[in-house]
């Protein structure tokens, strides 16, 4: 091969320059990403040439320990980005860096020609379009108004170099020189702006966040670290010509701990991760690492908190998984590797198969990224169905710090919803503290015989959930009823209808249907109740008029002298509720009241003559129960007056 000497101008091919504009002035708000995609360059050189060195060992010359170096010279306003890794040949250096072959920038440059057919290639749709390209090696123009490529090919001679430069303005040089090592520098000359990225610590900070567990040590001076000048060189002095010699010292971890295999990864190991990544000072409650091979490859280590962030209610509140490209840092907080419902997971997905200037615009519809995700989900759900199974009490702590999350869950995820339904732990009325412990499975080995539904009730509060005069004819019977007090319970029942074939049944809503348990007896008393006291209930609905929808016998209380119904398929009171406390529209809904034949105020109602007074202890049954609810009233002076009234009325008949 004869060596070419000679400089030469070349012009950049295709619509090199006018990308390098769009992506200089759109990434400018995220300067430092410059940084990220020069050490990925020279990391994936090194790779390339530790899997070519597998089958031609001279290539690694007497150089084996593959690494990246970053420099900074402060006089010359550089930053140097080398490594020993695969280098560039100089037709490579032009295909590659003289071009918009790569793929990133061509599939933006296509985009961009698009987008010229509709509107003006303003900022604003350049803005749009390079979120959704990696933009490598040109984002070094955002802070270089020049950048030089020294390189040399593994396995050929020094004089094989070749130094690439460009102003990015349209042309680049291109000249052959002695280059003795083998790889690639990179050497930014920074912009006048720009001298902020000369401070080693800022570098050496970029480093950690972005390129922490790339597999390649990436290394810096051990003065550009270290903290006083004036002490090294002192220090130089003394040690004479020794100390000239630069000495690097590692700043990133340099291993990805998630590509080990498990069984060299430890607990601590594992923990101490966790930390890192979790930003969390606890340790973890437990983890998933699985290593997925065959045509969509990737590894997940995926970690379920202690303890729940304090944003953790916040809408805009960030995911926890990392997404990581063939080791390499890709963007924090990808939501899309996990839904809404499982926010609380932590940890990390590292893909062999997406390209590495994958962003989230492309997250959004990617087949290998909805695998992923949907993976992650089921492994999330294993993680806590053995919790549960095998850990219970482990799984207790869980569910306090992230119940309400999971029950999201059945809203959010249909396919998952039987999966995620027997994960679900309710208070209930089969215990006497308010712990959210019964699980439907629990529960449905309890039912009764004959009973088909699963029985709950809502309520804005553990207290009137439990003492809901609902639940008496189910005390009477026996029959377990869940008490639902979270805010999202009423979200929750609104998407889980059933449960291993079993309904799930409001105990305030439409008529009481008890099935089999009904005791048949008292079925037909009610009906003969409500025939012969139909004077009672048509009178009691004049009374209450257009508060109310009906009036009618009860067949579920046993103390209480009334309660409040809604109809099968009317909203709960308790959701109306809530959506008012939040600001939202709730149909006005007017309840059905039930009274209880059998209780003393309701027979001495019946035969109260007094019209007057006969409405007044109408409104007051309906208010109380009202009350007995957890609900509100519309006009509680009202209802404090006409009590009042019937107290002052006690005490003159001298009762
Ligand atoms: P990508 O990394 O997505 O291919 P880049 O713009 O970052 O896009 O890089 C373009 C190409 O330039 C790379 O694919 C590689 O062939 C070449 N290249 C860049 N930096 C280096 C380097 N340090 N060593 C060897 N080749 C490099
Ligand atoms: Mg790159």
């Amino acid at each position: 091969m004869t060596v070419e000497a000679h400089k030469e101008t070349l012009e950049f091919k295709a619509e090199v320059s006018q990308v390098l504009d769009l992506v200089i002035s759109s990434l400018y708000s995220n300067k430092e990403i410059f940084l990220r995609e020069l050490i990925s360059n020279a990391s994936d050189a090194a790779e390339k040439l530790r899997f070519e060195s597998l089958t031609d060992e001279e290539l690694l010359e007497d150089d084996p320990n593959l690494r990246v170096r970053v420099l900074v010279d402060k006089d010359a306003g550089t930053i140097t980005v080398s490594d020993n890794g695969i280098g560039l040949t100089r037709q490579e250096a032009i295909d590659t860096i003289g071009s918009i072959a790569s793929s990133g920038t061509r599939q933006f440059a296509e985009a961009l020609r698009a987008a010229q057919g509709e509107a003006d290639k303003d900022k604003a749709s350049g803005d749009a379009l390079i979120g959704q390209f990696g933009v490598g090696f040109y984002s070094a123009y955002i802070v270089a108004d020049k950048v030089t490529l020294v390189s040399r090919r593994a396995g050929l001679t020094a004089e094989h170099g070749v130094r690439w430069a460009s102003d990015g303005r349209g042309s680049y040089s291109l000249e052959t020189v002695e280059k003795p090592t083998r790889g690639t520098e990179v050497i930014l000359h920074l912009k006048d702006g720009e001298k902020e990225f000369l401070d080693a610590w800022r570098l050496r900070t970029i480093i950690g966040k972005f390129s922490d567990h790339i597999a390649i040590p990436v290394e810096m001076q051990k003065e550009d670290v270290g903290g006083d000048d004036e002490a090294k060189e002192d220090e130089d002095k003394e040690k004479g010509d020794e100390a000239k010699e630069p000495k690097f010292e590692q700043v990133n971890k340099g291993t990805a701990l998630w590509m080990r295999s498990k069984a060299e990864i430890s607990d601590d190991d594992y923990k101490a991760f966790y930390k890192h990544i979790s930003h969390d000072f606890e340790e973890p409650l437990a983890w998933a690492h699985n290593r997925v091979e065959g045509t969509n490859e990737y590894t997940a280590l995926l970690y379920l908190p202690k303890r729940a962030p304090w944003d953790l209610w916040d809408r805009e509140q960030k995911h926890g998984v990392k997404l990581y490209v063939k080791r390499v840092f890709i963007m924090d907080e990808a939501d899309k590797l996990m839904p809404h419902w499982l926010r609380f997971v932590k940890g990390v997905v590292d893909s062999d198969d997406l390209p590495l200037n994958v962003s989230r615009e492309i997250l959004q519809h990617n087949r290998k990224i909805d695998t992923i995700r949907g993976a992650n989900v089921k492994r999330v759900l294993g993680l806590l169905e053995s919790m549960a199974r095998d850990e219970p009490e482990k799984y207790q702590e869980f569910w306090g710090e992230f119940g309400r999350v999971l029950k999201e869950g059945p809203a959010e995820d249909f396919q998952h919803r039987e999966r995620i339904g027997g994960l679900l732990r309710f208070a209930s009325t089969h215990i006497d503290e308010d712990t959210q412990s019964i699980s439907l499975d629990a529960y449905i080995e309890r039912m009764k015989e004959g009973q088909k539904d699963i029985y709950y009730i809502t309520a804005d509060s553990p207290a009137a959930a439990r003492h809901s005069p609902h639940l008496e004819v189910f005390r009477k019977k026996g029959v377990e009823v869940l008490l639902l007090s979270d805010r999202v319970d009423e979200w929750l029942v609104s998407h889980l209808h059933e449960f291993k074939g079993k309904h799930l049944q409001s105990v305030t809503k439409g008529k009481l249907d008890l099935g089999e348990l009904a005791d048949k007896a008292d079925q037909d008393k009610a009906e003969q109740a409500a025939k012969e006291h139909g004077d009672l209930l048509k009178r009691l609905k004049g009374s209450l008029g257009q508060r109310v929808n009906e009036v009618r016998v009860s067949t579920r209380l046993v103390d209480s002298p009334a309660c409040i119904v809604v109809g099968e398929h009317d909203m709960s009171a308790n959701l109306a509720r809530v959506l008012k406390a939040v600001g939202q529209e709730a149909p006005d809904m007017k309840p059905i009241l039930e009274v209880n034949l059998d209780h003393p105020l309701v027979k001495r109602l019946e035969a109260e003559s007094d019209q007057a007074k006969f409405d007044d202890l109408g409104l007051i049954l309906l208010d109380q129960a009202q009350l007995a609810e957890g609900g509100q009233l519309d006009d509680p002076a009202a209802f404090v007056g006409r009590l009042n009234k019937l107290m002052m009325q006690m005490f003159m008949s001298g009762v």
